[in-house]
């Protein structure tokens, strides 16, 4: 557990950043990777998608309407090696490079496979590496793959039998994150090294260059636990209109279920449901609809029960 006060990257020898995208690295935490190096540690980057459902930037950059699969394949393709290039101008080493190559925007619909198709290529990351602080998306993150990749992450930390790491959330989709926040600043070369590796991912600052330059002039920020809720107590007031399409899907060390929100108990009118779950720790809980949506983002996203 990090004591917000304390913290500091260098006293920690093995670090491993979990990245859903390529690029999220960079905006996370390109300057704390850059500390750890300095003072001599390892840092590992795994990485669970190539970002190949990236359509806009995609349409834009290659004049072409229709993508089908190939195109996306060519297009994760070409993020990786914008990965690898921003990876070099960092000083990660290609040995402490690994890529999983899951689909972009399915991490949540992964949660729901097998675990051998999922907690067990994420627990062998993590047998390899043995890290003493792991860095990944915070679980309140409104992009549906950096919350699943929380979730992910936690569930094959729960069932890997080691030491448990440290942990850091970050926040790359989402403007407030409950909890106590660490800043973790970095100097001023560093500072120009990660203007420099994100400007080897080209294909992201096309249509977002404004957006992704003002995010990392600012201090990189992370949470050190997420705030867990009083017990089974759920921490959305969603409208009574949207009640008939509301779903609650729990994931948790014995599975994963989705439920109906009107099946869930009443504490009293007006008051948050509450869910009693017997499963072992860490428990998740996302709300969603199953209406159709063009909107990508998680309208409530997880909270950990
Ligand atoms: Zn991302």
């Amino acid at each position: 557990m990090i004591d917000p006060s304390t913290f500091r990257p260098e006293d920690h020898r093995r670090v491993l950043i979990v990245a859903p995208h390529p690029d999220d690295e960079t905006l996370a935490a390109a300057g704390l990777i850059q500390r750890v190096q300095a003072a001599g540690g390892t840092v590992r980057v795994l990485l669970l998608t190539d970002g190949d459902a990236n359509p806009w930037p995609q349409r834009w950059l290659e004049r072409r309407l229709r993508i089908g699969p190939a195109d996306r394949a060519r297009w994760g393709r070409r993020r990786r090696d914008e990965w690898h290039a921003a990876l070099d101008l960092l000083g990660v080493p290609v040995g402490e490079r690994r890529a999983l190559g899951w689909p972009d925007m399915g991490l949540t619909a992964r949660l729901a496979l097998a675990p051998a198709l999922w907690r067990t290529p994420l627990v062998r990351e993590l047998k390899d590496f043995r890290p003493d602080l792991v860095v990944l998306p915070a679980l309140a993150d409104r992009h549906p793959d950096h919350g699943a990749a929380h979730v992910l992450m936690r569930l094959a930390l729960a069932a890997w039998t080691q030491e448990p790491p440290a942990l850091l959330g970050y926040p790359v989709h989402v403007r407030d994150v409950p909890g106590a926040r660490i800043e973790v600043p970095a100097s001023a070369a560093f500072m120009a090294q990660k203007e420099r590796a994100l400007a080897c991912h080209r294909t992201q600052l096309a249509l977002s260059g404004g957006r992704l330059r003002r995010l990392i002039e600012r201090t990189e920020c992370y949470v050190p636990t997420t705030p867990v809720t009083a017990p089974g107590v759920l921490p959305w007031r969603p409208s009574p209109v949207l009640g008939p399409w509301l779903r609650l899907t729990i994931a948790t060390p014995a599975g994963l279920r989705t439920v109906p929100w009107s099946t869930l108990p009443r504490l009293r009118a007006g008051s948050p449901p509450r869910v009693e779950l017997d499963d072992p720790a860490p428990r998740f809980v996302k709300l969603h609809t199953n209406l159709p949506s063009p909107w990508i983002f998680d309208l409530w996203g997880w909270a950990e029960l």
